[in-house]
């Protein structure tokens, strides 16, 4: 859970929350309901934003409030979307060279449900990571982690090939927590070679209980798991067009 999120479930919101960082210049914070989750979508700013406007925030909207309490907070708030109006015109400008996100919800997959799992079972529950689906299946990478100048986090982004019932959540698990590593350990540069797996990256990543598993199907699956997907691709972009 992040800071926001933490917030909001101190006011004990019937079903859960789910916090979801944008660069909307726009709407700066929104929320929808779907099915029993709620998706409270707030703009980045608030990541590093001050405990008392997490918590203005939080109180706002899931909490019933007084009148004037509620403009009070609603005061806290909007001086900090003002004092970073700069900062939020910028990220929309140079949106177009940040990654782009294709939502962590797939259709089999829930990507942000498996991140939160490691990320507590591995690391206390402190690494920061937006996560995204790829747009489409690609043959080039089977996920990513960028790092996010400035901040703490990235976003990785795990290929649309595996959001398939075919695909073991053990193989997913193994996968984002790869990328996780990324964010864990810094990169080592040998002989003018940047080393992005580094020994203490490739230790931690053999000493997982679905290490082996997830390469053993890797290397059965992978192949015709491709040659499946990009055929129903395909025929799903013929449908369309
Ligand atoms: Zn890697």
């Amino acid at each position: 859970m992040d800071r926001l999120e933490e917030m909001i479930a101190r006011t004990q919101p019937p079903g859960g929350v789910r916090v979801e960082y944008t660069r909307n210049r726009r709407v700066v914070i929104s929320l929808r309901k779907r099915n029993e989750q709620i998706e409270f979508r707030v703009h980045e700013i608030f990541r590093c934003a001050p405990r008392e406007v997490l918590e203005a925030i939080a109180r706002t909207y899931f909490t019933r409030t007084r009148r004037d309490t509620r403009r009070r907070l609603n005061q806290t708030v909007r001086a900090y979307i003002n004092a970073n109006e700069g900062r939020i015109e910028e990220m929309a400008t140079s949106a177009r060279r940040r990654p782009l996100l294709y939502g962590y919800r797939g259709d089999v997959y829930d990507l942000r449900a498996i991140f939160d799992e490691l990320n507590a079972e591995f690391f206390g529950g402190r690494l920061r990571a937006t996560l995204t689906w790829s747009k489409q299946i690609n043959r080039r990478k089977l996920g990513t982690w960028r790092g996010i100048p400035g901040q703490d986090g990235g976003v990785i982004r795990i290929n649309r090939v595996f959001d398939d019932p075919s695909v073991p959540r053990f193989y997913i698990r193994q996968l984002v927590l790869h990328e996780m590593l990324h964010g864990v350990f810094s990169n080592e540069r040998r002989n003018g070679r940047i080393i992005r797996h580094t020994r203490a990256f490739r230790e931690f990543e053999r000493s997982s209980p679905m290490y082996e598993a997830a390469k053993q199907w890797e290397e059965n699956h992978l192949n015709t798991l491709y040659q499946k997907r990009i055929k129903q691709q395909r025929q799903r972009s013929r449908m369309r067009s």
